[in-house]
C-alpha cells in the first residue's frame, strides 16, 4: 500500500505558489508519490475563454520538470468524462488500496462542504489544508472551527499545515499577463515563456518567447541556428518584396515554425500523420525527408493556434516539396529556407548567387523570384535523379506550374 498525495486544481496557469505548496506537502508528510492533477472541467471555477486543458497540463509538466521525482503530473481528470469531481478522482486512485492524502488551499478547504459528495472525499482521503495567505488569529480560529465541523459531520481526518505560503493566485497572474507585467516572481521561466509564446490569457505576442519555445521543441542547436537563419532571410526577402507589415510579420512566424517537427525521426513522422488523420500512402512512404513540412504545419497550428494563420500553415506545408500554384508568400518562405546564409551546401550557394545576380540585373520582381524557384526545383530534381531517389510529385508539379 503506497502513500499517495493528491493535489488538484485548475492551474490556469500553475504558479510558484502551487510549487511551494507541493514542496510543503512533500516535506511535511512521508509520501511515496504526489499526483498533481489538473481538472478537465473544474466544477467550481469558470475556465477562461479559449482554455485548452492540454496547455494547462503542459505548463504543469514544465513547472515540475526538475522537481522532486515523487511528483507526477496526472492527466486523469483531463481525460475523464464530465466534470472533474474530487470524489470520483479519489475513488479512482484508491481502488488498488493505496492510502490517499488530499491537499488543498484555503479557498478549497473552506468550501469542501459544498463539493460533490463531501462524505466520499472525507472517507477516501485524509485532507490536508495548506495555507495560501498570511493568517491572523481570527483566521486560525475559523480554520479550527471548520476542522471540528468536518470531523463531527463526516468523521474527517484533517491536518492543518502552517508552512509559510507564497501568496499569489492564478487570477492575479492572468491579470498580470494581460497587462504585460513581469511574471518573474510568479511563474517559473519555462511556464512564462510558454504563456507568452502561445499567447495564453491575452498575452501579447513576444518574439523572444516564441523563439525560446521553438528552440525547446526543436531541441537541437544546429537546427535551431538554421531556423534563425531562415528568420533573418525571410525578413530580408519581405523587405525586398515590400510585403505589407502584417504579412512580413507572418512570414517571420512561418520561418520560426517551418522546421518545428524536423527533429522527429524514425517512425515519429508517420505517427504524426496518423495523429493528424492524414493519409499516408506510397508517396509519403517513399519521401521521408518531406514529411516534416506537412507534420510541421499541423503541429504548428495545433501548438500555436493564435499565431498560425492559413497563410502560415500553407507555406510551412509547402516549404520542402513546393506545390503547383504557390503564392508569393509560399515562395518567399521556400527561398528563405533554401538560401539562408548558414547554408553551405553547393546547390544552396549556387541558388543564393543566382538570386543575387538576377535581382541585380533585372531588379526585384515575382518573375525573377520564379526564375530562381525554377532553378531551385531543377537543382533538387537533378540531385534526386543523380542519387536514384524517388521524386515527390508535388515538386514536379511545382516546377511545371512555373514554366
Ligand atoms: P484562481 O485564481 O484561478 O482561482 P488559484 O491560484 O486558486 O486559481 P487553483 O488552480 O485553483 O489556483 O489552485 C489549485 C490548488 O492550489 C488549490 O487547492 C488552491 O487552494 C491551492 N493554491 C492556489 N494558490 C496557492 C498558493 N499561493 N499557495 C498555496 N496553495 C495555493
Amino acid at each position: 500500500m503506497a502513500e499517495i498525495g493528491i493535489y488538484g486544481g485548475t492551474f490556469a496557469p500553475v504558479h510558484l505558489g502551487h510549487i511551494r505548496a507541493a514542496e510543503t506537502a512533500l516535506a511535511s508528510l512521508p509520501l511515496d508519490k504526489l499526483l498533481v492533477i489538473p481538472a478537465g472541467i473544474p466544477p467550481h471555477k469558470r475556465l477562461t475563454a479559449g482554455d485548452d486543458p492540454a496547455d494547462r497540463l503542459e505548463m504543469l509538466r514544465l513547472a515540475f520538470a526538475d522537481a522532486d521525482p515523487r511528483i507526477e503530473i496526472s492527466d486523469y481528470e483531463i481525460n475523464a468524462e464530465g466534470k472533474s469531481y474530487t470524489a470520483l478522482t479519489l475513488k479512482h486512485f484508491s481502488e488498488n488500496g493505496d492510502h490517499l492524502t488530499f491537499f488543498c488551499g484555503t479557498d478549497m478547504f473552506e468550501s469542501l462542504d459544498t463539493w460533490y459528495h463531501p462524505e466520499t472525499v472525507f472517507s477516501l482521503a485524509r485532507v490536508v489544508h495548506l495555507r495560501r495567505e498570511v493568517t491572523d488569529a481570527e483566521d486560525l480560529k475559523r480554520f479550527g472551527e471548520l476542522q471540528r465541523h468536518y470531523e463531527e459531520t463526516y468523521g474527517a481526518d484533517i491536518l492543518q499545515l502552517d508552512a509559510e505560503p507564497l501568496v499569489m493566485s492564478s487570477t492575479e497572474v492572468r491579470s498580470r499577463i494581460e497587462a504585460g507585467l513581469s511574471l518573474d516572481e510568479f511563474l517559473p521561466s519555462p511556464v512564462a515563456e510558454y504563456v507568452r509564446s502561445h499567447r495564453l490569457y491575452g498575452a501579447p505576442y513576444r518574439e523572444e518567447a516564441l523563439a525560446a519555445e521553438v528552440a525547446r521543441v526543436i531541441g537541437n542547436e544546429y537546427r535551431f541556428s538554421h531556423t534563425l537563419g531562415v528568420v533573418k532571410e525571410a525578413a530580408r526577402l519581405a523587405e525586398m518584396f515590400s510585403l505589407p507589415p502584417e504579412e512580413a510579420e507572418e512570414l517571420k512566424l512561418a520561418a520560426y515554425l517551418h522546421d518545428i517537427t524536423k527533429s522527429i525521426k524514425g517512425n515519429g513522422q508517420k505517427e504524426l500523420y496518423f495523429y493528424y488523420g492524414l493519409p499516408f500512402g506510397e508517396t509519403e512512404e517513399r519521401s521521408p525527408k518531406t514529411l516534416h513540412a506537412v507534420t510541421g504545419a499541423y503541429f504548428a497550428r495545433e501548438r500555436f493556434p493564435d499565431l498560425v494563420t492559413d497563410r502560415i500553415f500553407n507555406a510551412i506545408r509547402r516549404h520542402t516539396t513546393g506545390e503547383a500554384g504557390m503564392t508569393l508568400f509560399d515562395k518567399l518562405l521556400y527561398l528563405a529556407d533554401y538560401i539562408e546564409e548558414g547554408r553551405s551546401f553547393p546547390d544552396c550557394v549556387a541558388l543564393r548567387d543566382l538570386f543575387a545576380r538576377l535581382t541585380e540585373e533585372k531588379g526585384v520582381s515575382e518573375a525573377v523570384l520564379d526564375e530562381t524557384m525554377i532553378r531551385s526545383f531543377d537543382l533538387t530534381l537533378e540531385g534526386l535523379m543523380k542519387d536514384g531517389d524517388y521524386i515527390h510529385p508535388m515538386t514536379v508539379a511545382a516546377r511545371n506550374s512555373l514554366v
